[in-house]
């Protein structure tokens, strides 16, 4: 019997995930700079949650959310998106205080029924951050700065930021009844989906993959002309401050996110290198969902990058270069007393926090050294029967391709104090 994983999911295996470490590393090390705490809330919640929170007619909770009953016939759904749970669990656990600001980081995967395809899994993963409890713009200027410098950190080119303001609940009212007009007079273009939506949510209608649908959102009055004051000088600080600190974006004005909870600026990054798929990170504001969802009355903002896609992009862009450092030190070793002697050198050098392997199944000196290249080991320590009487390994440098020869004595200090690490 074989089993392979289900459709639309994917196992990270090695040398992979070291690549992806190295991005959660990077990400996290970055978020704590910015002055987030992590935040890991269950992969299950209750249905009414996304419901509520994402919109009942959006395509995340009408077609990709993987829903179940329990045993106890309770709705539950594996979550889409981090958000909505790091806000229930914000509440939940007192972790709003009016006047104060919360800054939360989660990371972990996501689940959305959604057709698989490159860089796009049922099963993803996701970093995010959100900041809860202030309405400065610079707040959201902070977050797209963050990936901004994340995007940099890890040497991630051709980035682009895309923003949009997609309004408040003032102004909102107003460029909904406009949208409806205009969607009214080109229904017969409109798909099944689209024609419920218009009546109830005509914005959703902009989220659309049909083409048909896409050529009718390409004709459809901008809600930039509808934004009261307002959102309409929060949208120019933003542009402000974000050319104050250089950074380049697109005002795309069909942008606004499939999700229903976002108010005022919203934002996408997208990788020139990835051709037409989607953002590598996206986000916005939020003002309405703390207390949507029965918390106090508190505005927030946030963003989530997606790992799939980041580290396609970086595997393309810098092929190889992140395994240079799997391992510090290869120990070849020949015969049964070159193991028993070495064995100990190894726990000691693990244990100082050097990246140590070793052969210890009788292999030939050839097929260790290929092993030691395999692993871009740095140093190779070798140790045969002749090393071994005379009390000496050779330490191969694996760029160089030096040798030295030193003293079993030595060996350890020796290497310590290379500072490979
Ligand atoms: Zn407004
Ligand atoms: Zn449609």
């Amino acid at each position: 019997m074989k089993f392979n994983s289900v459709r639309g999911t994917k196992d990270i295996c090695p040398p992979e995930i070291e690549l992806w470490q190295y991005l959660e590393k990077t990400a996290v090390e970055l978020l704590q700079d910015y002055g987030f705490s992590e935040i890991r809330t269950p992969i299950f919640e209750e249905s009414g949650l996304f419901n509520r929170s994402i919109g009942e007619d959006t395509d995340i909770v009408e077609k990709e959310m993987y829903t179940f009953a329990d045993k106890k016939g309770r709705s539950l759904t594996l979550r889409p998106e981090g958000t909505a749970g790091v806000v229930r669990a914000a509440i939940e656990n007192n972790l709003l205080a009016q006047g104060n600001l919360t800054k939360l980081y989660y990371l972990g995967p996501m689940f959305r029924y959604e057709r698989p395809q490159a860089g796009r899994y049922r099963q993803f993963y996701q970093i995010g951050a959100e900041s809860i409890g202030s309405s400065s713009y610079w707040r959201d200027v902070e977050i797209i700065l963050w990936c901004v410098e994340f995007f940099s950190r890890i040497g991630l080119s051709g980035i682009k930021v895309y923003i949009n303001s997609v309004g408040c609940p003032e102004c909102r009212p107003g460029y909904r009844e406009v949208l409806q007009k205009f969607l009214q007079e080109n229904t017969t273009q409109l798909c099944a989906d689209c024609q419920r939506r218009m009546v109830r949510n005509p914005l959703r209608v902009l989220d659309c993959k049909v083409e048909t649908c896409r050529q009718v959102v390409s004709r459809m009055p901008a809600i930039q002309n509808y934004l009261c004051q307002s959102c309409r000088d929060n949208f120019q600080d933003i542009q402000q401050a974000l050319q104050k600190e250089n950074i380049t974006f697109t005002v795309d004005k069909f942008l606004v996110r499939g999700l229903d909870y976002y108010t005022q600026v919203v934002f996408e990054i997208k990788s020139e290198n990835l051709g037409a798929q989607d953002a590598v990170a996206a986000g916005g504001r939020y003002d309405k969902l703390v207390k949507e969802l029965g918390g106090p009355d508190m505005p927030a903002v946030g963003f989530a990058l997606g790992m799939e896609r980041v580290s396609e992009v970086l595997k393309k862009q810098r092929a190889g270069a992140l395994m240079e450092t799997w391992v510090d030190i290869y120990f070849a070793l020949l015969g049964k007393q070159a193991q028993q002697e070495s064995f100990n050198f190894i726990r000691d050098l693990r244990q100082s926090g050097l990246k140590v392997e070793a052969c210890l199944e009788d292999k030939s000196l050839k097929n260790q050294m290929r092993q030691a290249d395999q692993g871009k080991a740095k140093l190779t320590v070798i140790i045969g029967e002749e090393e071994i009487r005379k009390g000496i390994a050779m330490v191969r440098d694996m760029q160089t391709k030096e040798q030295k020869e030193i003293k079993l004595n030595d060996l350890v200090s020796f290497l310590k104090e290379l500072k490979l690490k």
